[in-house]
């Protein structure tokens, strides 16, 4: 291949936004953390002023937080459900980076749920992509706060009683200025809600539902990856749509996708800065 040939391969492939050394990855045949991590690659490619240079990308513990170590960006990859206060400290004492966490649902929503509030009260400028596959998948399938009710997983293997938090009304309820949500199946849309998140000068949760074959889809018995893809294209219902249904058609088992929620708000960086001025430059 010339090597404009090879450039515009990489460049429809975005493998220059991944560490090829770190490769292949260890995620299972089928997962959907694959599809997102790819739609964060593209969202920052067509983001004016972003580059590998200065943009940081953090992340907790679980399978979509291994994430940030096959981006060939500036990376973290923190505590278990620590990612957001790592990111907030990097984005305060470098204001000038773009910070992007990496998150999925048991990290952000159990063990990092505390943090995950307070960092949206804050309205730090911070994109957060929760990588949702509705289980714990490394640890071997246990029931996480998003699994729907009647689910099977390791630690409910009758059927999950818990009811479902849902990370978006969370989200906007605790302060966040940009709430998406997308899936694995809307390659494009995901990518769309990923930029949306970016260009938002506060705090951004997208939440993009992801397939976990090995540990959700099997214990609940849905089939191939690529069922559980249709499964996600049949649930999900775009929000102009959602807006319209009555009440008893907005059953557990389907849900809105597209910017939900979006605010102006003082970003946190901000007034730190202002109170450090008034501080005499602390
Ligand atoms: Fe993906 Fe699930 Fe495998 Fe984890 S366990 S890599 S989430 S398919």
């Amino acid at each position: 291949m010339s090597m404009d040939t090879t450039q515009a391969e990489m460049r429809r492939s975005f493998e220059q936004y991944f560490r090829q050394n770190r490769l292949p990855h260890l995620w299972c045949p089928g997962c959907g953390n694959g599809t997102a991590l790819k739609c964060i690659a593209e969202a920052i490619e067509g983001m004016e002023g972003f580059s590998q240079d200065n943009t940081v990308i953090v992340s907790g513990i679980g399978c979509s937080s291994r994430g940030s170590g096959y981006m060939d960006f500036d990376t973290v990859h923190t505590a278990h459900g620590r990612a957001i206060p790592f990111a907030t400290g990097i984005k305060l004492a470098r204001p000038e980076l773009n910070v992007i966490v990496i998150t999925g649902d048991g990290d952000c929503t159990a063990i990092g749920g505390n943090h995950f509030l307070h960092g949206c009260r804050r309205n730090v400028d911070l994109t957060v992509i929760l990588f949702n596959n509705n289980i714990y998948g490394m640890t071997g399938g246990q029931s996480s706060p998003t699994t729907p009710p009647g689910k099977m997983t390791a630690t409910a293997p009758y059927g999950t009683i818990d009811r479902p938090l849902d990370a978006c009304r969370i989200a906007e309820a605790a302060g966040a200025t940009y709430v998406a949500r997308s899936t694995a199946f809307h390659v494009k849309h995901l990518t769309q809600m990923i930029a949306g998140g970016l260009k938002n000068h506060g705090f951004a949760l997208i939440e993009a539902m992801v397939q976990c074959p090995t540990a959700y889809g099997r214990k609940n018995k849905m089939g191939s990856p690529a069922a559980m893809l249709t499964w996600m294209k049949d649930s999900s219902v775009m929000k102009a749509a959602w807006d319209k249904l009555p009440p008893e058609k907005r059953t557990p088992e389907k849900f809105p996708i597209g910017l939900l929620y979006e605010c102006a708000g003082e970003e946190y960086g901000m007034a730190n800065a202002e109170i450090q001025r008034r501080a005499g430059g602390l």
